[in-house]
């Protein structure tokens, strides 16, 4: 396979102008060949000349012609390539007494079940939430009414928090087993589109992501696996430091000698009970802040150069700044053409994160203006500090609002005076909200270094620090406010049977890489286990 890098191409390019440059640059006819787009990025600092850079891998119709071009053609662009296959372990050899149980049916729980099931290992799911589909129902309601249902809702429920998000596909996490393109070939298996293989920033709407979690589901029901939701794992029953059984809903007793704890970073209940377990935790590191909302005309006049483009869509930001007071402000989550929402889970405490549809058509952009915060900025000592800090946090929020999204304009913010009204941006909220104070909610220096960032972001994007650009608050479930601790070969928790898995677990941050430890865990359990 020929691999060619760095083809570059004006946005609104046609696949026969894609397929002829590669022509072009192979010197060879445009039948010699077919080929896979592997990359596709965009480059966008000549507003005036946007171009798409692509990396092709070029299968030659004649195998020999290969060596012959590339003696020919000399260019660093160009090369010799072959894909490593991603493999999954062989089964060990350890007698599995009961079919493994997976807590959670996020992305970490979906993709581990996805691969133990294939595997013949039977995977039980254990969901507390409703599924998909029930569940949006219930969101919908929760965002026209405020009646939360604690168990279902924008955190809970089939899918995991993912499922109401811009659902963004790209992750940092460095991959060299080829995990991350598994979960992209996974969700494109489900009725993603094609093109979230190679994009650089791939993503999947609400509307779309709805689907595919539910079309995972019946795979794995088809090859032998069993989903209960309205299923909340209450305890876990443990004899010689060794799990024996799960308790659901308080009262019914499965049998397991393995549970993968998918729980995400919102199971503050379930880490409560964890900790009562004696299961090792740690407080981690996490950020807070509010999400800031701007016109997205204004945002593509000021990353594309004009005020629309078909071919590209809603322009997407990234931004950070180092505080006088050395804290880092960042944006995170940004969600183009999207909607701030009510993302609550407990009762009389309020916070808020981003989603978009898959066309990202609302009129505003939005993105989380987050400050990093350590255990020493926690109310108490123990794994469970950052949980309390939140928790103060939203409390604030909640009462700020008197139960609605708290909304204040940047202007008023800098004054430190509650709105009163709007300007020229008209909020793109799912949930009621209520025009008031909301720098009050976070703490001092986290409220400066926000201020200050804003500012230092106008510098870099003109009007982000606009008057009238709208905070909603509180964004504080940004990532785990612990780690369960586990051990970094078996992934075993210090009482055996217990897999720490996904966000929750203080191991991932995203879907893609939550997805992506739930297929580490599946192969852990794999080569342990002999499957049935
Ligand atoms: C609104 C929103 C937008 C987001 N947007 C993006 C984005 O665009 N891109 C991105 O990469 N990330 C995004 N995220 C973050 C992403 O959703 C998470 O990183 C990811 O879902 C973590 O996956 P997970 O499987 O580890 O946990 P989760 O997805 O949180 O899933 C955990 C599951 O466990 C269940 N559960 C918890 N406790 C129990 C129990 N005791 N018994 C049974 N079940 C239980 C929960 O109901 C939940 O369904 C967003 C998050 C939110 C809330």
């Amino acid at each position: 396979m020929i691999r060619i890098s760095q083809i570059k191409l004006p946005v609104n390019h046609t696949e026969e102008q894609l397929k002829n440059k590669i022509a072009k640059i192979l010197r060879c006819g445009s039948l010699d060949f077919s080929y896979e787009i592997k990359k596709q990025s965009l480059d966008a600092r000549h507003k005036e000349d946007k171009k798409f850079v692509y990396t092709v891998d070029v299968a030659m119709r004649d195998n020999r012609a290969e060596s012959k071009i590339l003696r020919k053609v000399h260019d660093n662009n160009i090369m010799l390539t072959e894909e490593k296959p991603y493999c999954f372990p062989e089964p060990g050899e350890e007698f599995l007494a009961h079919r493994p149980v997976v807590v959670g049916s996020g992305p970490a729980g979906l993709f581990c079940a996805w691969y133990l099931a294939r595997a013949g290992y039977r995977p039980l799911v254990l969901e507390r939430g409703e599924e998909a589909s029930k569940r949006q129902q219930t969101v919908e309601r929760f965002w026209q009414n405020g009646i939360l249902d604690p168990d279902s809702n924008v955190q809970f429920g089939e899918g995991g928090a993912g499922t109401f998000s811009d659902g963004k596909l790209n992750t940092l996490v460095k991959d060299p087993f080829g995990r991350n393109q598994e979960v992209l070939k996974r969700f494109v298996e489900a009725g993603a589109p094609g093109e979230i293989l190679y994009q650089q920033k791939p993503h999947l709407g609400t509307d779309v992501l709805v689907q595919i979690v539910e079309t995972m589901r019946h795979q794995i029901e088809e090859m032998g696996g069993t989903f209960r939701f309205r299923t909340k794992v209450t305890d876990l029953i443990f004899r010689e430091n060794a799990l024996k059984a799960v308790e659901i809903n308080g009262e019914e007793q499965i049998p397991a000698v393995v549970c993968v704890l998918a729980v995400g970073h919102s199971a503050r209940d379930t880490f409560e009970m964890l900790n009562r377990k004696g299961i090792y935790m740690e407080p981690k590191s996490f950020a807070v802040g509010l999400r800031i909302e701007h016109p997205q005309t204004m945002m593509n006049l000021a990353l594309y150069g004009e005020e629309e483009n078909t071919f590209l869509g809603a322009a997407s930001y990234k931004v950070t700044h180092t505080c006088k007071n050395g804290r880092g402000v960042y944006s995170f989550c940004m969600c183009p053409g999207g909607y701030v929402v009510n993302a609550s889970s407990e009762p009389d405490m309020l916070a808020v994160n981003g989603m978009s549809y898959q066309a990202r058509d609302s009129r505003n952009a939005n993105s989380a203006m987050i400050v990093t915060v350590t255990p020493q900025d926690f109310p108490e000592e123990g794994p469970l500090g950052g949980v309390a800090f939140q928790r103060e946090l939203e409390r604030a929020a909640w009462k700020a609002g008197q139960g609605k999204v708290p909304v204040q304009l940047f202007g008023d913010y800098q004054k430190q005076v509650p709105s009163t009204e709007l300007g020229d941006v008209v909020p793109c909220i799912k949930g009621a909200y209520t025009l008031t104070d909301v720098r009050g909610i976070l703490p001092k220096e986290v409220g400066d270094s926000i201020e200050e960032g804003i500012l230092a972001f106008g510098k870099k994007i003109p009007g982000f620090d606009r008057p009238d650009a709208l905070l909603g608050g509180v964004e504080s479930r940004t990532s785990s406010p612990l780690r369960i601790v586990r051990d970094k070969d078996l992934l075993q928790a210090n009482l055996e049977g217990i897999y720490p898995c996904g966000e929750g677990a203080g191991y991932a941050g995203g879907i893609t890489s939550a997805a992506m430890d739930g297929i580490k865990t599946a192969e852990a359990i794999s080569k342990k286990f002999r499957n049935f």
